[in-house]
């Protein structure tokens, strides 16, 4: 099943996507509240007619109430591209390197991202399978971490690098505004039979920067979930990023980053594409 959040005719809504139309739950408007309905009860939910996909904006399937959890240099081919860049020996760690990108970094797919070049002059990309979270809990064994998770997406984790280095803490290079575009749309966790063998990619105006398989990840999203509900509880709705392969724009030879207009696909097998557009005029002042 894939779950979308959307805006039509004004109101947001939330729904199954089925063909190229979206079904709408009449009593249901985001994630949180469809995982508050108890799983045996979710399919007997109302839904509205279907809604040519063409005609809604979609929007970002998953707003969490709080930070997005993100891991870390989780890829090895990543890993060593960035201490190749770094000049830096590769010092992996034992434990997932777990970091938070704001909420309001978050961004819905096909949305144009406005960066500010007054910001950073280092905006980057970052191709990642998110996993959301089903149900509150704590303490996942390894064994039962697949069953929390409700199920996947794609998420670009926009970075801008130069506040990355300068601020040592990677939190105020990750969460800017407009640099967590998700969706398109949530795909559950039953149509996937192995979330550790998708083709992941992301491509900048057409051209792949990073073609990779999740199967490459160091912590594999059981290990991931383990770890990070290790006495932290996490709930649902809950997202966390699982890293990125190589191909990142800061360790390529020159350097690469966004250019104003350039336009990101980050392309996950079985789930979609989450396109998105970089303006990088500096952006009206968020009140
Ligand atoms: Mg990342």
């Amino acid at each position: 099943m894939r779950l979308a959040s959307f805006e039509y005719d004004g109101t947001v809504r939330f729904g199954i996507v089925d063909g190229d139309g979206v079904r709408p739950f009449a009593s249901v408007a985001t994630l949180q509240a469809y995982l508050a309905v108890s799983p045996s009860e979710r399919g007997a939910l109302t839904k509205g007619d279907a809604v040519p996909l063409r005609d809604v904006t979609l929007l970002a399937p998953v707003r969490p109430a709080k930070n997005v959890f993100c891991v870390g240099r989780n890829y090895m081919d990543h890993a060593e591209e960035v201490s190749r860049a770094n000049g830096k020996p590769l010092n992996l760690p034992k434990v997932p390197t777990f970091f938070t990108k704001a909420p309001t970094a978050i961004a819905n797919p096909g949305a144009t991202l406005r960066l500010s070049p007054d910001v950073s002059s280092e905006y980057d990309w970052e191709a990642e399978l998110a996993v959301v979270i089903g149900e509150r809990c704590r303490d996942v064994a390894e064994a039962d971490a697949l069953s929390v998770v409700f199920g996947y997406t794609c998420l670009n984790d926009v970075t801008a690098r130069d506040l990355q280095r300068e601020h040592q803490q990677w939190f105020k290079g990750k969460s800017l505004d407009d640099t967590c575009p998700i969706g398109p749309w949530i795909v559950t966790a039953d149509e996937i039979d192995d979330p550790q063998k998708l083709a992941i990619a992301l491509r900048v105006d057409g051209e792949t920067k990073q073609k990779s398989t999740t199967g490459k990840m160091i912590f594999d999203i059981r290990a991931i979930v383990a770890s990070l509900s290790r006495g932290m509880t996490l709930e649902p709705g809950d997202v966390i990023a699982t890293g990125t392969p190589d191909g990142v724009g800061m360790a390529r030879t020159p350097p690469e980053f966004l250019r104003d207009g350039a336009r990101m696909e980050v392309e996950i097998a079985k789930i979609g594409v989450l396109a998105n557009t970089v303006a990088l005029g500096t952006p009206a002042i968020a009140r």
